[in-house]
Formats: C-alpha cells, structure tokens, sequence
C-alpha cells in the first residue's frame, strides 16, 4: 500500500531503525493500547521493549553507550511510536529531553555519571518548569535554590511533571538569586538541577514529595505528577553545567529539540486518526454504498490526508535544520503549531467519518479524540509558538528603511 508521510533521502540505518520500530508498534502497541489507556495502566512490557530495542538511547553518542542517532531518527521513532499509542512517546520524550540538555550542557562528570545509565534506559529522565501557578511564562518561577556550604536547598511547588513518578531523575527548574547583580533579568537567575530520586510516589528522597497521579481526560498509562520541594538539599555538584544562571536557556534549549517531537506525535496521531478514517469509510454503507464514495466523505479524506503530508513534511525540515547544526527554533515553533492543529483537525474529521461509533469506547479513534488535545498545550501552547514564530519573522525580515 502507497504510504503517506514517507521521507526522502534517509540513510539505511535510519530505514532500519524506523522500520523496526514501526514493526513493534504494529505487534506489540497498537493490540494492547486502548485497553491499557482505558485502565490508565503504565505500559510495563511495551516499555522494556523499548528498553531493548535501545530506544532509550537512541541520541545519547556511542561513546555512552547509545546508538548517536540524529534528531530526524528520533523524531520518525516518534511518529511511528504515537501513531501506536501517544503515552508511549510521552515516555520517552521527557527522558530523551534531559539526555539532550546533559549532552549540550552537562559537565564532562555528569555525562560520564548519567548517559550511559540514560542510554540503558536503567535512569530514566523527568524534566521540571512548571508551577501551579505558571507554564507559559517560565521566567515568573518561584521554586528556589539557597545555597548552604556544598549543597543548595531547593523549596517549592512543581506541576505538571510527565514521568514524574517513573523517573529516577527530575532536571527542575529554580531561581537561585545568589551573585547577580540587582536588576537582572529574572530569566538570568536560573538554573537547572538534576535531582536523582526513587522512582513511586509518596516521599521519594528527603524533602522531596510527589504526591500521585493528576487525573487526565486522555495521555493515560504515562504518569504526570506534582512534586513538592521542602528543605530539598541537592550537591552543588548537581547543577546541570556547574554554573548557576543558565537554567533558563538550557532549559529553552531542550524545549526546541521537545518540540519537533511534539510536532512528530501530531504526525503519529494524525496519520493513525487517517488510517482509521480510510478504513471505516470503505466499510461503512449508507444510500446503498461505501460512505467513501459520497463526496462529502472523499473531501475529507483528501483534507485530512494533505495535512498529513504537509506536518510531516514541515517536522522532517525543523529536525533537518537542528541536525545541520543550525538554529531551528521558527522551523520547530511552525511544526508543532502546524502539527498539533492538524491532528486535532484530522481527528475530529475520522471521528465523524465514524458517526455514533466514533463516540463508544470499543473504537480506537475515541481515544485519539481525547489524546489529540494534549498536544496543543505541552511544550508551549499555539499561542506561543506564534509569539516566537512572530518574533522571529520580523528579526529575519527587519524593515530597514
Ligand atoms: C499532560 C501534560 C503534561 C505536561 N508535562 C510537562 C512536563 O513534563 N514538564 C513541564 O515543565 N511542564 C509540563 N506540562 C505543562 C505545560 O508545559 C503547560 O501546561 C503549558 O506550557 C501551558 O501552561 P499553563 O497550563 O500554565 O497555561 P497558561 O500559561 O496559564 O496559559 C493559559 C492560556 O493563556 C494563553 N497565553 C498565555 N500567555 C499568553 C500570551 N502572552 N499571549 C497570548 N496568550 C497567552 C495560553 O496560550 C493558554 O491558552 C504538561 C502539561 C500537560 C497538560
């Protein structure tokens, strides 16, 4: 069958890899997904899967361990992922997040510590800004770092951590005011730690909580938690980079390598949201034949699967760009905006191709309808990917007169 979303000009290895992993979705994910979403259970056997495919360390460099594939791999893994079950990509997506801010950024003592654990997948990695209080505006974070000899002690409140029960280390973002001079900009007084702490709930290092699941509508099986900071005390030696004050740009760092992977979940979903349309649309008769024939029905297919193509397409540019070595933060705020839209759009138009069915819990696209709105919020809303998109379009095009 011709294929959507096909990308040229991949070496072999990334073929074999892609098609390994789209293998493993078709056996081992999409059987199992909706009934596991639907009991919000954490998808144990599908993770050590992964584990052994060295999905876990797919970008962390050889010399750690992993496999020292490009972002592009990365992301077609995660297409692939998603399109089987989107929690799964949750999975791997914060892990791979602090894994990257440790390769750009860590100390040559943290990397030798963390990565090869990271490329095993034995750590696995959380990654905090957030507060109840904020999401968009990461500067206006309250949690903070006092330091006290050798160690800092970190207070404060967290939301929103996705892993933040299963991971064995929390990348957190705090304000540590130490040394700068009065009137810096508050996004130059931050930084980030790495916490290494039990995987569970409850209390899970001294002075570090996190009290449970948060109830979602969809993105089940993955866990997103709160954690608590009282009297939280981290070595200095934990400071990602070792300098305070660089959080907030490491931070953002990892955000635009998480967003081409977001961008990659809209693609993933909305080519699954595609399949399931197309085949229902054969199946289902009305008028005396196939809803596919009306074209009305057609239309639709025709819109939902352009979009596809086009997501695809504009993912494939913003990973190409990052891995050339250059910035790509317009190309991936334009990919996740343009992705996420579409995947809602495209799921919502397979919802109705299936009419009531579309609405009962035995079909597949019930899920992807409520999975779908996940991705127009994390790593940055749509409306701030038009601000930065915005920004960044009158830099490049400056008047000049
Ligand atoms: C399931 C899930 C998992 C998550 N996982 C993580 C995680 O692992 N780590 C983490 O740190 N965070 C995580 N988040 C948090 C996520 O990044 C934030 O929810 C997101 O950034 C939006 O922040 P907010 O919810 O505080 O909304 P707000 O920032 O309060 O925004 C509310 C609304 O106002 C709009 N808005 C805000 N500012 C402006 C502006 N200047 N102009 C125009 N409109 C504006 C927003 O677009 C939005 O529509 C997760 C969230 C969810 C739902």
């Amino acid at each position: 069958m011709a294929r959507l979303a096909q990308t040229a000009g991949l070496t072999d290895v990334q073929q074999e890899i892609v098609s390994t992993v789209r293998d493993f979705v078709d056996k081992e994910i999409i059987p199992v997904a909706t009934e596991l979403e639907h009991r919000d259970e954490y998808p144990q056997a599908i993770v050590d899967g992964l584990k052994e495919l060295g999905l876990f360390g797919l970008m962390i460099p050889e010399e750690y361990g992993g496999l020292g594939e490009s972002l592009l791999t990365y992301a077609l893994c995660v297409e692939e992922i998603a399109r089987g079950w989107m929690s799964v990509s949750g999975i791997i997506n914060t892990h791979f997040i602090v894994a990257y801010m440790l390769k750009q950024h860590g100390t040559q003592e943290q990397k030798d510590y963390f990565l090869p654990k990271m490329a095993l997948g034995d750590i696995r990695g959380a990654f905090s800004m957030s507060e109840p209080a904020l999401g968009s505006d990461v500067s206006a974070i309250t949690s903070k770092a006092v330091r006290d000899g050798d160690e800092y002690v970190l207070s404060g409140q967290k939301m929103w951590l996705t892993n933040g029960g299963t991971s064995s280390l929390v990348a957190v973002l705090v304000r540590t005011d130490e040394g700068h001079p009065e009137g810096t900009a508050p996004h130059k007084s931050m930084t980030t730690f790495l916490v290494e702490k039990e995987p569970g709930f409850g209390e899970v290092r001294p002075g570090l909580t996190i009290p449970g699941k948060i109830e979602k509508m969809g993105y089940k099986g993955v866990d997103t938690t709160e954690l608590i900071m009282d009297g939280l005390r981290v070595p200095a030696d934990r400071i990602l980079g070792g300098t305070t004050g660089r959080g907030f740009y490491q931070m953002m760092d990892g955000v635009e390598v998480g967003r081409v992977n977001v961008a990659a979940r809209g693609c993933g979903v909305a080519q699954r949201a595609f399949e399931l349309g197309v085949r229902y649309a054969q199946q289902r008769h009305t008028f005396g034949k196939p809803i596919a024939q009306h074209q009305a029905i057609q239309f639709k297919l025709a819109e939902m699967a352009t979009k596809v193509e086009a997501a695809h397409a504009m993912m494939v540019n913003a990973a190409r760009k990052k891995d050339s070595g250059q910035r790509n933060d317009l190309e991936a705020g334009m990919a996740k905006y343009l992705a996420s839209e579409y995947c809602k759009e495209v799921v919502e138009d397979a919802f109705r191709i299936h009419g009531g069915y579309g609405f009962s819990k035995e079909y597949e696209i019930e899920r992807l309808y409520r999975e779908a709105p996940m991705l127009l919020i994390g790593e940055g809303t749509a409306e701030i990917q038009k601000m930065i998109i915005g920004r960044r379009l009158l830099e490049e095009y400056r008047f000049q007169g």
